[in-house]
């Protein structure tokens, strides 16, 4: 027998679990969601986007006042670094986030089964030693830090995201593996508290997944900003001694090893779903190569009944896909018809300038041998970046040579993140590069920059 049962059972109360959840229990079905956590939010918001962007700011403020200000005729006579209070104001900051997903399952009537779920049974999860029975289960179990063999993360020489966002002094020299966005984000921000930081990256390039063009200028100036990068290197081993970890660093295609030592290094290569003890070989839901749970197109998995969202499954690993994925799923089983459209979801590096893309990038169009027009347009020439003094990158439009169509966009620069969305919408709405010209842009703003590589993608910009 059943302990209690539910329309919907979702293990796991990160952006993609919490919001199927509460989208469920808003269309009238009854829900129920496991986390194993002492706090709601998952990875996110306890340990991911949300501490990471708190960090990220108030390192920010810390650079303004030390290096920024003074262009601006303001004049600081001391600025001090506080690093107790910063991390203090984090956790502020990430208490109110998760304590506001509680406030929301209150409010819709979600309850939280607390502890690690199983799925014992299609239609069974067991939660702390109780068996609870639901017609539909949602595995939105998340994912984890992938390891590096021979350097193994101890949270304090050598951390994952995770300690890299919580140490309590600042290193001397801070090695990152991986020149991805969470090794770039923290890297930075560990690099405007005053460590000297290097970043090792097997590949000849950093942001593998993001246009070309953008990553190579986005480099200069994180290399302008004081960060090292050991590009095409990899890492082989790690001894811990009383100086530090001492690397071990070898050239991607072969030769000489070398050595470097670090006060603390993070290993940020990637992160991988996580499936641990939900019982998943034993139910036979099949998983795909990279160990992430195979669906259809609609979340189903290969059991009927259990449905996959989020990180655990393939596609981009970011917060708000695992959000359109919850939502997307919860109206399938409340027997609506939604679609997520995955080409217009966008990515957003949160360093300062940020970068941001939406849609394909030039190499991807190139090698799917599309016809494109590109429009580009630099901060330079937009007056409210000069009169913001942040002039650095621009703005790149990719639009369809024959329809016009916009098939992708990217933004080096001030607000890249918020900057896309007019994009990202344009897109969803089918635009073409010409429609978004046309649109009216507020002046002085720097969507104006957004405007003119629209207008740019025709060779007619007016303010180049
Ligand atoms: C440092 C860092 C910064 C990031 N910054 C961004 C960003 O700026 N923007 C962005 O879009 N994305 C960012 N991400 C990625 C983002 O955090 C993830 O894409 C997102 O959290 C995925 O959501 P999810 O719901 O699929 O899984 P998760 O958020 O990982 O949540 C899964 C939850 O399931 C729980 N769980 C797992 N197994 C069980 C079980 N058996 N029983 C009970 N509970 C279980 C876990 O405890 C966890 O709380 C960042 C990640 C990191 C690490």
């Amino acid at each position: 027998m059943a302990d209690r049962s539910f329309d919907v059972i979702v293990i796991g109360a990160g952006p993609g679990g919490y919001v199927c959840a509460i989208r469920a229990a808003q269309l009238g079905l009854s829900v129920a969601c496991v986390e194993m956590r002492e706090t709601l939010g998952g990875t996110c918001l306890n340990v991911g986007c949300i501490p990471s962007k708190a960090l990220l700011q108030s390192s920010e403020k810390f650079a303004e006042a030390n290096h920024a200000l003074a262009e601006h005729g303001v004049t600081v006579e001391r600025v001090g670094l506080d690093l107790a209070r910063m991390q203090a104001r984090k956790g502020e900051v990430v208490k109110a986030n998760v304590d506001g997903v509680a406030f929301l399952f209150r409010k819709n009537k979600v309850t939280w089964l607390k502890g690690r779920g199983r799925i014992i049974a299609p239609g069974r999860v067991e939660v702390a030693g109780e068996t609870h029975a639901a017609r539909h289960i949602v595995i939105a179990t998340g994912s984890e830090s992938m390891p590096l063999p021979g350097v193994e993360v101890d949270e304090q020489a050598i951390v994952s995201s995770t300690g890299a966002l919580a140490l309590d002094r600042v290193p001397g020299h801070l090695v990152v593996i991986g020149g991805g966005y969470i090794g770039l984000e923290l890297g930075s921000v560990w690099r405007r508290l005053g460590a000297r930081v290097t970043v090792v990256e097997v590949l000849d390039r950093i942001v593998p997944t993001m246009d070309g063009e953008v990553a190579k200028q986005f480099q200069r100036i994180l290399a302008k900003q004081g960060l090292t990068f050991r590009l095409g290197t990899k890492v082989t081993g790690a001894r811990k001694g009383n100086a530090g970890v001492t690397l071990t660093l070898e050239p991607a295609r072969g030769g000489a090893a070398e050595e470097i030592t670090a006060d603390v290094v993070l290993v940020a290569i990637g992160r991988r779903a996580y499936t641990e003890g939900l019982g998943l070989a034993e139910l036979g839901v099949q998983l795909d190569e990279r160990g992430r749970v195979k669906t259809t197109d609609g979340y189903a998995t290969s059991v009927p009944g259990i449905w996959a969202i989020g990180d655990v499954i393939a596609g981009p690993m970011l917060a708000h896909k695992a959000e359109d994925e919850g939502v997307a799923l919860a109206e399938i089983l409340a027997g609506q018809h939604p679609h997520v459209n995955y080409e217009a979801i966008p990515g957003v590096v949160y360093t300062w300038p940020e970068v941001a893309s939406v849609g394909a990038t030039e190499e991807e169009l190139k090698s799917r041998g599309v016809a494109y027009r590109a429009g580009k347009f630099p901060f330079s020439a937009n007056g409210r970046a000069r009169a913001m003094g942040e002039t650095d990158g621009f703005v790149k439009i990719l639009a369809d040579a024959a329809t016009d169509r916009l098939l992708g966009a990217h933004i080096l620069g001030p607000d890249a993140g918020t900057l896309i969305a007019e994009l990202a919408l344009a897109i969803e709405f089918g635009a073409s590069s010409e429609d978004v010209a046309r649109t009216s842009h507020a002046h002085p703003s720097l969507n104006e920059a957004v405007k003119e590589a629209a207008l740019a993608a025709h060779g007619k910009p007016l303010h180049l």
